[in-house]
């Protein structure tokens, strides 16, 4: 570390045949997962020497004591978790830490700029984060800040100029509540700058020409502030879908038509990200003045590397094989640093309020309910307030057992509604198009698993069928963060996805335990508190789902028996 630490004195002091990098790194939802980075951070801090890294920031402070954790530890290079992150410690790396604004007290924010200033911390990225609940989530909304721009006033209000302050940019528009305006988001910019912003972080992008027509743009509305743009290595084919969904990303033409030519090969997919950004960052130097880019590293090693390597920013280094380069979904290792996808920020419906209300409209009872689920799992409804895209291919083989399952009794079903699903699979090719993943020339096994939101009465009917079947394990928990049940000895894993791969070890890139179970638990529940949050409180919808929330139980049930296709569904619907 030398200098102030501040962003805008390294951005300032760049000269033009220099590059500069920042890396972005998440709090993971686990201990373990927490624990596990932070010897990642090290090692990389020290093979890619980055300028300076930013920390997330869940929305609504749901990440406070992990994201001021991990930013700690970075500022002040305490890498070991046994060691005090307060404490005093040195050679670490500047740290940028997110803060978001909404849906939280003024006094909040003031605490946690306090901490971040004990902590030696000089960077703050202000955002928004989610939109303020205000008149549609019918609930006081005076006492917050609203917008970005009243962050940035309010830090410099209490701190001076002691904070470098970043914002967000987006160079292919920010949608919001449903509507992408470049006017709104060059005026929404120059505020940031005019409140007291000294340098832009974009949002992820895959079209350089987007970038480059946008950074000419704000020039042109007199926006000077540095601009860093945001580069993120594409993991995982269905990963980079749902981010594109999510963030509203153009995807280019020769990208995609690349993509779905490599699509079931996951480490044919990181090479193409690789290439992809590096030509991004290439294109970028060259057609512009640019020259700071920061890499959301999701928490991953391996893609990252391999860009500044190739862009000529550093030397070529041998690389071991991170253990977990392979992403996964909810149910990933939660040992993992990688653990969880990067889902937005928090747990959120991911839909702007009145396009959720028309969706999932205004349900008060079971029936309500079971329709809306049976809709998702038969296609007929885009998403539900657990899952943010269409069910995949492999979900079509449980169909029928499906919509037994998620219909109301009143039509023959069970009420039981289901967030996620695998068949089993017994060797599979690793270019199957639908069960594939990892390179070419393996194998894909997987145990059929659900998850399910049951009635107390059903659990237990549940449960006790389970017990005489020895090949069946399950989680159980409800929305009281301490109520958990299992079959599974304490710290028992259960691999439900593995490959084995010419050349590889085999991998496991689901397992199902009861920290990632506890995690995921957690995040399920915290999403039926937001949808009860579009309704006015004495509704009955909302009633209605603050009942739901607070009578079901969440269970996740795995058979062993991956040979026999029909073996959960059978246990289930019998
Ligand atoms: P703002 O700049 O406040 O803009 C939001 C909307 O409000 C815009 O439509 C704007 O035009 C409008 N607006 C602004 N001022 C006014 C006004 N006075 N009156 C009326 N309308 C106004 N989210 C997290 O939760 N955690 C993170 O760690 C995080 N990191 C991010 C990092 C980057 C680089 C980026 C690009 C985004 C990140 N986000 C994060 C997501 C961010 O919170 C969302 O994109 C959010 O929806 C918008 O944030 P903003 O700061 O750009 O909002």
């Amino acid at each position: 570390m030398s200098g102030s630490g501040r962003i805008d004195e390294k951005l300032a002091s760049l000269k033009d045949d220099q590059y500069s990098w920042s890396l972005e790194y998440f709090p993971p939802k686990t201990s373990e997962g927490l624990a596990n980075l932070f010897p990642r951070v090290q090692r990389m801090v020290s093979a890619l020497s980055p300028a300076w890294i930013n920390v997330t920031w869940g929305a609504g402070g749901s990440t406070r004591e992990s994201s001021l954790e991990l930013a700690s530890r970075i500022q002040k290079g305490i890498f070991d978790a046994q060691d005090d992150w307060r404490g005093n410690g040195s050679g670490g790396c500047d740290v940028c830490l997110h803060l978001t604004c909404t849906n939280v007290t003024h006094e909040s924010i003031a605490a946690v700029l306090e901490e971040a200033k004990s902590l030696g911390i000089r960077n703050i990225l202000a955002l928004r984060g989610d939109p303020p609940r205000g008149d549609e989530y019918h609930v006081e909304s005076e006492s917050q800040l609203a917008h970005a721009t009243d962050l940035v006033r309010f830090i410099r209000k209490l701190h001076g100029d002691y904070f470098c302050i970043g914002v967000a940019g987006y160079p292919e528009g920010l949608v919001d509540h449903g509507e992408s305006d470049i006017e709104r988001d060059m005026a929404n910019l120059r505020a940031k700058q005019e409140a007291g912003a000294q340098f832009i972080i974009t949002q992820l992008f895959y079209d350089a020409d987007a970038l480059i027509a946008w950074y000419k743009a704000i020039r042109k509305h007199g926006i000077t502030l540095p601009v860093v743009p945001g580069i993120m290595p594409i993991q995982n084919y269905h990963s980079l879908r749902r981010m594109a969904n999510l963030c509203h990303l153009r995807l280019p033409p020769t990208l995609l038509e690349s993509l779905e030519n490599v699509r079931l090969d996951d480490a044919l997919v990181k090479d193409l990200g690789v290439s992809v950004s590096t030509a991004l960052v290439e294109r970028i130097r060259q057609e512009t003045d640019i020259r700071a880019f920061h890499f959301y590293s999701l928490n991953l090693e391996k893609s990252v590397t391999r860009v500044l390597q190739q862009v000529g920013a550093m030397s070529e280094t041998a690389m071991s094989e991170a253990w977990d380069e392979f992403p996964n979904g909810r149910y990933g290792d939660s040992r993992s640093p990688a653990f969880g996808e990067i889902d937005g920020y928090g747990a959120s419906l991911k839909l702007p309020p009145a396009d959720a209300i028309r969706l999932w409209g205004t349900p008060v009872d079971e029936d309500d309910i079971g329709n809306m689920f049976a809709a998702y799992v038969q296609g007929t409804l885009s998403c539900i307030p657990w899952c943010d895209i269409p069910v995949w291919d492999e979900t079509a083989q449980l169909l029928p057992s499906l919509i037994r399952l998620n219909s109301p009794p009143s039509k023959g079903g069970r009420g039981w509604w289901t967030v996620g699903s695998q068949p089993a699979v017994d060797a599979a090719s690793s270019t199957d198009p639908t069960f594939g993943f990892g390179p070419a020339g393996g194998f894909i096994f997987q145990k059929a698993f659900v998850e399910l939101f049951i009635s107390d009465e059903d659990k237990q009917r549940l449960v006790e069928r389970i017990a005489k079947d020895p090949s069946v394990t399950y989680f159980a928990g409800t929305a009281d963060p301490d109520s958990f049940e299992s079959n599974v000895a304490d710290g028992g894993v259960n691999t439900v996805t593995w490959g084995v791969f010419p050349g590889y070890e085999i991998a496991q890139p689901t397992i199902i335990e009861e920290l990632s179970f506890r995690a995921w638990r957690d995040e399920a529940f915290a999403i039926w508190r937001e949808w009860e949050q579009l309704h006015h409180p004495r509704s009955a919808t909302r009633q209605f789902i603050r009942k739901v929330h607070d009578s079901r139980w969440l269970v996740t049930v795995v058979h062993h028996d991956y040979k026999d296709p029909n073996a959960l569904w059978k246990l289930l619907t019998e």
